[in-house]
């Protein structure tokens, strides 16, 4: 009976790519709610985290606050046999020529990188903020709590780090907390440029500001629903790829959007009981983020966070004015709700981590045939290939067809006119890389 049973399994292992995998469902289940709390307990304690703030005092203002999440970081590397390499990454940035800027200072983000054992050059970054602020940008003295704006992504990037560093990974995973974001993203610009000056390959950056308020400033209460945030095509390509997207497509199927869709699928699989709303624009309207810098640079990035703001909680001195309670204090953040939101960046890190790299070439062919042809660059580590496709005006990748032993196939009776298609890569366990838009046309 034993023996049967064994053989069975061996039979499924060998014939079937598993759909869902117990290490994610563990590592949901390992994020804590009581350390979130703690962590952004903490960083509000600071006082003020304005990137002008103090820097010497060892308990008030952003020096001591960053001395602390690096000391953090530090401490998970000790319990993980040092698997984080854990440094500040800074850059000078003047009053001249800057706005919102009070006095030179360094801008300083404290990294924490845990390499990957197969492609330490590949990465996939999760990001908060250390920085908060008051009423006026330029008050780098008052109150400025910031609990959910961002200790929340801050605490997030800290918690993930502790629930992903008892893992190995085949790429490099790195928790980053920025600074300068709300005087003009000055962080995200400095770590972008170091990451491109570096020639690191990055998967993506998830960019967490704001993920733990579940009551809208109209009294909206939801802890379910977040928003994923994702610019629809590059900003640097050139005029030959914005030129060829008018006649083969595209206008919503940029290395971003890609990233969204991966995020929205893991979720969808993993944690049903969420509603992930994938927003198709760069950041709420007029208004910007961390994530963008990377945008900036060519790099997928997306913005994970709350689904309904509260307006008088948001870049507000702590004070009361007709009856209403202004403040990003640490009381209005929903600590369930952050886990949850933590969770969706540590499950979808994981994913990508454990993934083998998705094609780099991917050719399509079937203009006046009855039939679409894919063919893609193989790659070392993958299982085999996911062919994904869907109707032109839906959000998400909808049909599927795997496919193994083989970098060409044609999808009999299915017409490439009807439909966007793409191609992962998918390796033993299951793991999928993000979805590549075609880039080559065969004729
Ligand atoms: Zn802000």
């Amino acid at each position: 009976m034993k023996y049967i049973f064994t053989l069975a399994l061996l039979t499924f292992s060998v014939f079937a790519i598993a759909q869902t995998n117990q290490k994610i469902y563990d590592i949901i289940d390992d994020i804590s709610e009581e350390r979130i709390r703690q962590d952004v307990k903490t960083l509000t304690e600071f006082g003020t985290r304005n990137t002008f703030s103090d820097t010497v005092s060892t308990t008030r203002g952003i020096g001591a606050a960053r001395r602390w999440i690096k000391n953090e970081f530090e401490t998970i590397s000790k319990s993980c046999d040092n698997c984080l390499n854990v440094f500040y990454q800074k850059d000078f940035v003047t009053k001249e020529g800057n706005r919102r800027v009070p006095h030179d200072a360094w801008v300083v983000n404290v990294v924490a990188i845990q390499k990957g054992t197969k492609y330490p050059n590949r990465y996939i970054i999760m990001s908060g903020d250390i920085d908060s602020r008051a009423s006026d940008t330029m008050d780098f003295t008052t109150d400025a709590p910031g609990a959910n704006d961002n200790a929340s992504g801050m605490a997030g990037a800290i918690e993930a780090a502790r629930v992903l560093s008892k893992y190995k990974f085949e790429s490099s995973i790195i928790y980053v907390g920025l600074s300068g974001e709300e005087q003009g993203l000055f962080g995200g610009a400095g770590l972008a440029k170091y990451a491109q000056d570096k020639g690191w390959d990055i998967i993506g950056i998830l960019n967490n500001d704001m993920i733990g308020n579940i009551e809208g400033v109209d009294g909206v209460i939801d802890n379910r629903t977040f928003r994923i945030f994702s610019e629809p095509v590059p900003p640097n390509e050139t005029e030959r790829q914005r030129n060829a997207r008018r006649f083969y497509g595209g206008e919503v199927d940029g290395i971003s959007r890609q990233l969204a869709r991966y995020v929205h699928k893991t979720v969808k699989t993993y944690m049903p009981e969420m509603n992930p709303m994938m927003i198709y624009r760069l950041d709420r309207f007029g208004r910007g983020g961390h994530h963008r810098p990377f945008n900036d640079l060519g790099f997928p990035g997306i913005r994970i966070m709350e689904a309904h703001e509260n307006y008088t909680q948001q870049h507000q001195d702590i004070r009361t004015e007709n009856g209403i309670n202004y403040g990003d204090t640490f009381e209005h953040v929903n600590f369930g709700y952050a886990k949850k939101l933590i969770a969706v960046n540590a499950i979808n890190m994981a994913s990508l981590a454990s993934a083998p790299p998705a094609p780099t070439t991917v050719s399509i062919g079937g203009i006046v045939e009855p039939s679409v042809k894919l063919k893609w660059n193989a790659i070392d580590g993958a299982k085999g290939y996911k062919i994904y496709w869907r109707d032109t005006t839906s959000p998400t990748w909808d049909h599927s067809r795997y496919v193994e032993n083989t970098t060409e196939f044609t999808l009999e009776g299915i017409v490439i006119d009807n439909f966007f298609f793409g191609i992962a890569s998918v390796d033993e366990e299951g793991f999928e890389s993000v979805v590549v838009f075609p880039n080559e046309i065969m004729r």
